[in-house]
């Protein structure tokens, strides 16, 4: 079976646009082929946006095809060197499908031997050894430069990138704050990740959790959602102080309803810096870095991350609009079969 999508939808998202349906494939491989046995793939907030028909910086999903997003796949036949079977591999652009023939231009890496490690699930590939840890790590240190005593502020705090952010802000010796959607995702970010205060943005004014959880102020903002929470760091945050624009989800189903931030002048006001980036950006170094130091920081405990698996294509429609809901606790992912 496959997932795909049957019509572009501007908003909102209710998962009446992609459908799952049974196809046959045709596995015979041409000389640099090779057929792929999908075991994960990743629920990321951007391809919603794939499901638009608009030009963005990456391609939009065609109606009818199948859906293609990070994803790790098992080698099952192949007429390629670089590929042998019984290779895993991961890539950016695996199919929502159980099986897939790809070319040997596919954006593929083989997961290496040394980083399966038994204390590291392997959807952690695509999770905080992936596409949102990476983002978390570049763009926190890149961009945010924290330094120990400062505070931070995570949205979407309990998420596939914010969690990881939080837990590195405490490792550098910051102050963490966060918020989150529920009070169970709440009670996670205070025990489990250890951050200094959280507070569920659904529950009473932001504005007003914020200024109590950071009564003198913030240094730091990490922006996952927009809307009323950047309005209210725009409040809170002090003068010179930085903002990490790493997304804005509250706006990716809004259309014309986008949420209008009103105090926009503080950024003049305040001497702020604002800063957006895109995952990849960060160049080798940093990768080769994030993947040293993350894998380190899992395989020894210093911090943990949480997944929020789907069984099967059949449930992946229903979590992808979940993310759009809250209801991922951890990163997204859907699990298409065992290893
Ligand atoms: P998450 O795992 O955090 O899942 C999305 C979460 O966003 C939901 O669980 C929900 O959590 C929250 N959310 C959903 N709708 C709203 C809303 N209307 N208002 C406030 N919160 C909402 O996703 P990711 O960690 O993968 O992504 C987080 C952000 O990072 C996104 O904006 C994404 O686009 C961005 N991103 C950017 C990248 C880049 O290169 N710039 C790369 C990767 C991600 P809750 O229950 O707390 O509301």
């Amino acid at each position: 079976s496959a997932v795909f999508l049957k019509e572009p939808s501007k908003y909102p998202v209710a998962g009446e646009h992609i459908g799952v349906e049974l196809k046959q494939l045709n596995t015979d491989l041409h000389d640099g082929q090779i057929l792929l046995r999908n075991l994960y793939i990743s629920l990321d907030p951007y391809l919603r946006n794939r499901m638009k028909d608009v030009v963005s910086y990456v391609p939009s999903y065609k109606t009818g095809e199948p859906l293609d997003s990070h994803g790790i796949a098992e080698v099952v036949e192949s007429k390629n060197s670089k590929w042998p079977v019984g290779s895993l591999v991961v890539g950016p652009t695996i199919r929502w499908e159980e099986r897939s023939v790809v070319g040997a231009n596919a954006e593929l890496e083989i997961i290496p031997a040394e980083s399966l490690d038994p204390r590291i699930p392997l959807s952690a590939h695509i999770g905080v050894l992936g596409m949102p840890g990476y983002t978390a790590y570049g763009s926190l240190l890149e961009i945010g430069k924290p330094k120990a005593g400062e505070t931070i502020f995570i949205s979407a705090a309990s998420g596939a990138v914010g969690q990881l952010v939080g837990q590195i802000a405490k490792l550098k010796g910051l102050r963490v704050i966060g918020s989150a959607g529920s009070d169970d995702k709440v009670e996670y970010l205070l025990k489990e990740l250890k951050f200094d205060a959280a507070f569920n943005y659904k529950r009473g004014s932001i504005l007003e959790n914020l200024r109590a959880a950071a009564p003198e102020g913030i240094d730091i903002y990490y922006e996952n959602v927009g809307g009323e929470t950047l309005e209210a760091v725009l409040e809170v945050i002090k003068a010179h102080g930085r903002i990490i624009a790493c997304g804005m989800i509250s706006e990716y189903n809004n259309g014309k309803d986008t949420y209008n931030v009103k105090n926009l002048v503080n950024i003049v006001l305040k001497r702020l810096k604002m800063e957006g980036f895109l995952v990849y950006e960060f160049g080798e170094v940093v990768k080769k870095r994030f993947e040293r130091e993350v894998s380190e920081w899992l395989k020894n405990g210093e911090i943990v991350y949480r997944e929020d698996i789907a069984q099967g294509l059949d449930n992946a429609p229903d979590a992808f609009v979940g993310l759009f809901h809250g209801r991922n606790f951890g990163k997204g992912v859907v699990k298409i079969a065992d290893l």
